[in-house]
Order: C-alpha cells, then sequence, then structure tokens
C-alpha cells in the first residue's frame, strides 16, 4: 500500500485530464495546462520558484527552481505532463479506482505516478533543506513528450539542464542510463500513370518501393552487423505504413512509405536520411525509381550515461538502502532523456510502475512501487542534502 496523501496526490493527477492534442481534438480533454496549473501551485508550496515557459500555444513546460543560482550541484528531476489518447480503454480513464492494491486511469504509470513519487519525496521541507545546502533542483514537468519530446526540444534549445538529471518515467525502479532514439520518415515515390493493360509505356511507383523496402532492409542490415550495443541491442526497422495506387487497371503514379528506425548513440536521423538519399539516387540512376521525396516525421535521440556515473552510484546505493535490487539497464524505446542527455552532465531514467502498463486500456500503477520509488527519491534527496556533493 501507500501512504493517504501520496495516492491521493496521484488521484488528482489522474483526475486533471492532459491527453496530448495529437491523441485527440476533444478540448475537454486534451492539452497540458490542467496539470500545469495544478503543478505550478503545488511546487510553490514546496517553496519552489515556479516559471510557466511557452512551448507553442497552449502548450507549457512548469520549471520550478529551488536553491543558489550558483549551486554545488544542480539536480533535474523532469516528468512529462501529457498522456496518450483514451479510445477504447476498459476503465474509467480520469476517474481513479483501486483495486487489488492497483491504482487505474490514465497517466498511472505514464507519467502520473513517477512525478506525484517524486513531488510526495520533496515535501515537509527536504526540497528547502536540500537547497539551503548549496544544491539547485529544478522541478520539470514537461509538454508533449508523446509525441516526439516537444517540451524537452524546447528545454535543450534553451539550454535549461543539470548536473544530474532524473527523467521520471515507469522503469520498474530500474536504472535506465541508455536508450534507442527514434527517426520517423517517410519516403514517397512518384511514378508515371499509364492504362494497365500497358505497363511498359509508365512507371509503376508500387514496383519501385517494393525495391526500396529492399533496399532498406539491406541497409539495417548492413548496419547491424556495424552496430551492436551491449546494453541495446542493434538498430531496428519498421515499415508502418504503406499507401499507393489508385485502381487495380492504372500504373500506379504515387507511393508512400512510413519508416520507423531505431537508432542506437551515435547514430543521428540526419546521417541515416542523408544514406538513404543516396541509396534513392542510386536506385534513380539505374531507372529503377522515377522521382523520390524524403521527409522526417519525427526524430527522439538516443542516449548513454556511463555506468560509472556517481549518479548512478548514488541512486543504486539508495535502491539497496531499501531493499529493491535495482538493475542498470538499456531501453529500445525513447523518452525526454535523449534531448535532456545532450545538455545534462549525467542523464538517467527512473521511476516507479511498470513500462508494459503504459499506454493501455486499463492503465494502473502498482502501490507499492508507487510508495517505493517515493521513499528512494527521499532518501536520494535526504542524503544529498547531508553529504557534499562537490
Ligand atoms: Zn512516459
Amino acid at each position: 500500500m501507500a501512504e493517504k496523501g501520496l495516492i491521493a496526490l496521484l488521484e488528482e493527477l489522474i483526475s486533471l485530464p492532459s491527453v496530448n492534442p495529437e491523441h485527440s481534438k476533444d478540448v475537454e480533454i486534451n492539452g497540458e495546462s490542467r496539470v500545469a496549473s495544478f503543478l505550478h501551485v503545488y511546487l510553490e508550496s514546496l517553496g519552489f520558484d515556479v516559471e510557466i515557459d511557452t512551448v507553442e500555444e497552449g502548450r507549457c513546460n512548469v520549471i520550478g527552481r529551488i536553491g543558489p543560482d550558483d549551486p554545488v550541484k544542480s539536480i533535474m528531476l523532469e516528468a512529462h505532463m501529457d498522456t496518450v489518447g483514451v479510445a477504447g480503454m476498459s476503465i474509467a480513464p480520469f476517474s481513479p479506482v483501486i483495486q487489488d492494491n492497483r491504482l487505474y486511469g490514465r497517466g498511472a504509470c505514464d507519467d502520473k505516478g513517477p512525478m506525484a513519487a517524486a513531488l510526495w519525496a520533496l515535501r515537509d521541507g527536504l526540497a528547502k533543506k536540500v537547497a539551503e545546502r548549496g544544491i539547485q533542483i529544478i522541478f520539470v514537468g514537461a509538454a508533449g513528450e508523446e509525441t516526439g519530446n516537444l517540451g524537452a526540444l524546447k528545454m535543450q534549445r534553451d539550454g535549461v539542464g543539470a548536473d544530474w538529471a532524473i527523467v521520471l518515467e515507469p522503469t520498474g525502479l530500474d536504472i535506465v542510463h541508455a536508450h534507442k532514439g527514434a527517426c520517423w520518415f517517410e519516403i514517397r515515390l512518384d511514378g508515371v500513370s499509364a492504362h494497365g493493360s500497358s505497363p511498359e509505356r509508365g512507371v509503376n511507383a508500387i514496383n519501385g518501393m517494393a525495391r526500396v523496402i529492399r533496399m532498406l532492409e539491406d541497409m539495417v542490415e548492413e548496419d547491424r552487423k556495424k552496430l551492436q550495443s551491449p546494453l541495446l541491442g542493434g538498430p531496428t526497422l519498421n515499415i508502418g505504413t504503406i499507401h499507393g495506387g489508385e485502381a487495380i487497371n492504372i500504373v500506379a503514379n504515387a507511393c508512400a512509405l512510413r519508416v520507423d528506425r531505431r537508432m542506437l548513440p551515435g547514430e543521428s536521423c540526419e546521417g541515416i536520411l542523408s544514406a538513404v538519399r543516396s541509396r534513392l539516387a542510386a536506385l534513380q540512376a539505374e531507372g529503377k525509381i522515377h522521382t523520390f521525396d524524403v521527409t522526417v516525421v519525427n526524430k527522439s535521440s538516443p542516449f548513454v550515461t556511463d555506468h560509472q556515473s556517481d549518479l548512478i552510484a548514488r541512486l543504486a546505493a539508495t535502491c539497496r538502502k531499501h531493499a529493491i535490487d535495482t538493475k542498470q539497464v538499456g531501453a529500445s524505446w525513447f523518452s525526454d532523456a535523449g534531448p535532456l542527455a545532450e545538455i545534462c552532465g549525467h542523464t538517467i531514467v527512473f521511476g516507479p510502475g511498470d513500462i508494459r502498463q503504459a499506454h493501455t486500456k486499463d492503465e494502473f500503477i502498482d502501490l507499492d512501487s508507487l510508495q517505493k520509488g517515493a521513499d528512494i527519491l527521499k532518501t536520494f534527496f535526504e542524503d544529498a542534502g547531508a553529504n557534499s556533493l562537490n
């Protein structure tokens, strides 16, 4: 079980709908503003100075700071405020229910449970005590993680970083210190249409795309031979959608493919797409395809933090104090840690709850995990306040 106040805090966050606007157009439930207002007030009650940073029209990051401007150490806690959509859910998404030691609702584990655990950890004057020891805590509620790190990318552009960053996500209290990035792109081929009875008069974009698919598979196989990480495995490629052609008796004059290429640290979407474009140009020169266009749909950076990082050592020791046998792992999903790692000294992803329950039709968080997460973060900050972190 978990403390009543912690449960009430998470229930309150779940009851404030914050569906990512790309997942719902319904203004009654979409956008982060309700959670942002709540977080603003809550952080101020903990002693934080809060800044509302507009990311785009109607979207914002909530950035709370406590502690000196010139700190001995700055520690960021970052949780995203948006959730995925609620269509097809088998539970009431915004009316939290407790059953079998689980709290059910949209965002219970992704990402409101981890956010609640961290807020709960800093109450009773702990944030102020840590600040008095020369440590700055930066607590961020970020917009738009679910559709491509919108808020974290704004922080990256503005240089809002820290020495240590704990990105709060449901990792089952394991320490994720590397994850893959994603490069989502679209390839469009234009052909030349002709009557289906005389295909030699046209250029069939679907046939061309069949060659492109083989080319993409060959490319990722070559990359997998060169790039293998003991933590993350190799890069992967999934073709998610294909659309093309007009009618059975017309030579297809267009075909479009959407591709999800997962990247390892060291790879970039720009590098991958430039290789794809030069292979497409070669196919074009051979007359296998007519014209092509490649566009980025979305991208999120990979990251890796050295396993010898003192942030990892301290957090792992804290977990052991609470009898949690935490593992240091890599993940195939992406998070705000990708962009934040580029401006923070050491970055990890950590939090209560299980990623397997994220985005599900009956999302929940285990209440023991929620409480452990809060307890571990509390001890982590108590120790940070008690020790010199130079
Ligand atoms: Zn999440």
